[in-house]
């Protein structure tokens, strides 16, 4: 019942769920899951259509981090196995961008771990950004931490289509996560971000404790962004953090919580990332299933992923096409012939009562 209410609410009536229509459906049994897949997935093609968009990161600048994420290997603040340098060169920034490209990949982003960028690297990653799109015509993103106004400006004229920061957990779960910097940090920097016209990527990663109430809470608290893109990360554990003994979600909550962001998100990208092969195991391609329309492909920030051709097969045997290029106005191209890309926005806006 409360998968049919959920179903005419969303491709019927296009209107946002109600929290108390989402804990219905969430109260349903893992049993139930596949029913509650299949609904997501019916979803995700109303708004998104079929196309999944591919993505690569680069971790231009590794490690000693001054921030406390307990989840994260990058903090200087931990004994870990991390690999730490400095900004990258301007060369191997753009030969990771050129495989990026030669893999079908239309989306590059460059990633450094710091709590926000002071100017000198703020200048370095301008630089790569405008080499990367000058010599490769990838879309550039940027994950850099907390921003100022100006900085976001700047970013911004240099054509970063897209800003990624995450909130990374609920807000009611994040100061046990993080003590260096706050939720509201975040949300702050989203907000700039957006204002400077760029693009919000924002999302998080599941699996660090929070309850399934809190895992909703989490996708509201997204929504009220109003990302363009949500990347998914589901916790690998990383040795010699606060959250190394954390056990690992099961593939089956995993699936419900990305069928359940789909569901309260209906229009936005949401990207697979960082832990899927470990928590979704034999049940990758459900993830694809499941709400999901892009991935991560190779490596991620300190953990190693799929190879690209594995990611293909992958797409390949789900008859799901690659998209072919960024942004409005590109075409995908598919055993139909080519067709416009869907929007990054809902294709059919919700109607908010
Ligand atoms: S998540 Fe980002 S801000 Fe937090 S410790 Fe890691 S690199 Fe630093």
């Amino acid at each position: 019942m409360s998968l049919a209410i959920a179903e005419r609410a969303l491709l019927e009536e296009r209107r946002p769920l109600t929290r108390a229509e989402v804990d219905a459906v969430a109260a349903l049994p893992l049993d139930d899951l596949p029913d509650l897949v299949a609904l997501a997935h019916k979803v995700r093609l109303a708004y998104c259509g079929p196309e999944v968009e591919l993505e690569s990161l680069i971790n231009a600048k590794s490690g000693a981090c001054p921030e406390d994420c307990a989840f994260c290997s990058q903090s200087a603040r931990f004994e870990t196995e991390v690999d730490v340098y400095a900004f990258l060169d301007l060369d191997e920034v753009l030969a990771a961008a050129r495989s990026t490209a030669a893999v079908g990949a239309t989306q590059f982003c460059i990633v450094v771990a710091v709590r926000g960028p002071e100017e000198r690297l703020l200048r370095k990653v301008i630089d790569a950004v405008e080499l990367v799109q000058r010599e490769t015509g990838l879309e550039v993103a940027c994950s850099l931490g907390l921003l100022r106004p100006e900085q976001a400006a700047r970013l911004a004229a240099a054509g970063v289509r897209r800003y990624n920061h995450n909130l990374e957990a609920p807000r009611a779960v994040f100061p046990e996560i993080c003590t260096t910097h706050t939720w509201e940090d975040r949300v702050a920097t989203a907000q700039i971000a957006k204002d400077a016209g760029m693009e919000l990527c924002s999302g998080g990663i599941l699996g660090l404790g929070e309850t399934l109430e809190q895992r909703i809470d989490f996708a509201f608290e997204l929504a009220e962004l109003d990302p363009c893109e949500v990347p998914i990360n589901l916790l690998d554990p990383r040795p010699g953090t606060p959250l190394a003994e954390q056990g690992l979600m099961s593939p089956r909550e995993a699936l419900q919580a990305i069928a359940l962001f789909r569901l309260i998100m209906p229009g936005t990208w949401l990207r697979l990332a960082g832990g899927r092969e470990k928590v979704l195991g034999e049940l990758q391609a459900l993830g694809l299933l499941a709400g999901a329309n892009a991935l991560i492909v190779g490596n991620y920030l300190t953990t190693l992923g799929r190879t690209p051709e594995e990611d293909h097969a992958l797409l390949d045997a789900l008859g799901m096409p690659v998209a072919e290029g960024p942004g409005e106005g590109r075409f995908v191209i598919d055993a139909d012939g080519p067709h416009p890309m869907p929007a990054r926005r809902p294709n059919i806006p919700l109607t908010v009562e």
